[in-house]
């Protein structure tokens, strides 16, 4: 290791404790064409996120039946992809550095946010083993039948749980109560009170702790465990989560080839992808890669205050609170102080880099886009916007840049921000967040006058 290199790290280091902005690239990333991934001992390939959306595709009729807001896609739960040049003017980004555009999980239907993707999948899966071991369907069924009579008895004699900071217990609450199950969400201290409301509009049994994330996850664990009736939906450790959400990529393609971006050695993708646990950002990561190869660079972005998915690739099994850090965030979908380790395992070698994004920049950004394109995102949501400015207005972000070659295709390149919740948020909420951010921009105005 070069003086240079340390000193670098120790900034690094330095700069985490202190919950300042930063920008890590992953010394480990693989630039071979194929990797391989392996979470939990097994070897998992494009092939699984093929078999996630397919599973999609059998409920689509079921879905459309159960949600009205459905009927529109046939059942079909995607978001829109959308060029954003007023935004990429706002955030200062030259069109020399490559076209932003933002992928739009957070009007995704159903649970408002990323988590339609991977917590409605693993309901669904699990929904779907269960009909199948008793006999109710084939995989080539109607699964429309599935709101029957036989079924929803079936599904009524188990419970499906889950711990949550809010999102995920919304799409898996939402989702499990519509087929029938009895759900339970254990929301950890950092839940936003909308959210509680909401699921229990839906006859959701909702138990609120005092405590962290993690400390709900490990409640929520305990009681099913006690219970052979009760699945547990385990974010820090679920594969069909992982699955659920990397089936993106495959939609995300479609929607590429239909707008007729390439990419490739000469066009780089950037993917900046709010972390909180890491399972979606991952899982999204490690679809995209099956995709585009080595031409795709996925960032995760993380509040300063909690970027457990750094933490975890630069000492595994720790957490934020072992760096000095409070784990307090207005981003309560990425308030997180352990990641997953099956995330960690999978991104070793994929992931190109973690940034981190204080509070008050993620109300700016919340408030440009507003401004600019008229999105409505919350504040997790808005992670992302903070990616193209690290990369290329940092000195890591440059010097990285210039390291792998890619300085020289940035002209070419896209950046995409993924926005992954909002749909939800209730007016009043979502004013105080916008009105947040335009004072935190009226002050930034102040200072460039003086
Ligand atoms: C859950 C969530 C994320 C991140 O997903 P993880 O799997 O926890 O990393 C990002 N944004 C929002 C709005 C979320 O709710």
């Amino acid at each position: 290791m070069t003086t240079e290199t340390i000193s670098q790290d120790q900034t690094l280091l330095e700069d985490l404790r202190a919950a300042r902005p930063l920008l890590w690239t992953n010394p480990a990333r693989s630039d071979a064409a194929e990797v391989q991934t392996v979470v939990d001992g097994r070897v998992i390939s494009l092939a699984d996120s093929i078999e996630a959306q397919d599973r999609f595709l059998r409920f689509a009729p079921l879905l459309a039946q159960l949600f009205p807001e459905l009927r529109e896609t046939s059942g079909r739960i995607e978001s829109g992809l959308h060029r954003v040049p007023a935004m990429q003017r706002a955030l200062g980004l030259a069109p020399a550095r490559g076209a932003l555009w933002v992928k739009a999980d957070h009007g995704l239907p159903v649970a408002g946010s990323i988590k339609a993707r991977g917590g409605i999948h693993e309901v669904l899966e699990f929904a779907e083993s269960l009909a199948l071991e008793n006999g109710l369907i084939t995989r080539e069924s109607d699964y429309a039948t599935l709101a029957q009579a036989p079924a929803r008895e079936l599904f009524a004699r188990y419970e499906v749980a889950v711990g949550s900071t809010g999102n995920l217990g919304l799409s898996i609450g939402v989702m499990a109560a519509a087929l029938g199950f009895r759900a339970t969400v254990h929301m950890s201290a950092d839940a936003k009170e909308w959210k509680k409301t909401r699921l229990r509009a839906r006859g959701v049994n909702v138990v609120e702790h005092e405590g962290d994330y993690a400390e709900a996850v490990a409640a929520g664990r305990r009681q099913a465990d006690q219970d052979p009736y009760c699945y547990f939906v385990d974010d820090e450790r679920s594969l069909s989560l992982m699955l659920g959400y990397s089936a993106a990529a495959l939609h995300l393609r479609e929607q590429f080839d239909a707008a007729g971006i390439v990419v490739d050695a000469d066009h780089p993708l950037f993917v900046y992808l709010p972390c909180g646990v890491g399972g979606a950002p991952a899982g999204i990561a490690f679809g995209l890669r099956q995709i585009y190869g080595a031409h795709v660079h996925a960032f995760f972005a993380e509040p300063t205050q909690s970027p457990c998915f750094l933490v975890e690739m630069l000492s595994p099994g720790k957490s934020v609170y072992d760096y000095g850090l409070d784990n307090r965030t207005e981003a309560d979908g990425l308030a997180v102080p352990r990641a997953s380790e099956l995330a960690a395992e999978a991104m070793a070698p994929i992931l190109s880099g973690d940034y981190t994004v204080a509070d008050d920049t993620l109300f700016l950004d919340l408030h440009r886009l507003r401004v600019s394109e008229g999105m409505q995102v919350e504040p997790s949501a808005a992670a992302g916007f903070s990616g193209p400015r690290m990369l290329t207005g940092s000195d890591a972000g440059r010097s990285w840049l210039a390291d792998t070659g890619l300085a020289a295709t940035l002209p070419n390149a896209t950046h995409l921000v993924w926005t992954t919740g909002g749909l939800f948020v209730p007016p009043e909420a979502y004013a105080a967040f916008a009105e947040r951010g335009a004072a935190i921009a009226a002050a930034a105005d102040d200072d460039l006058a003086r």
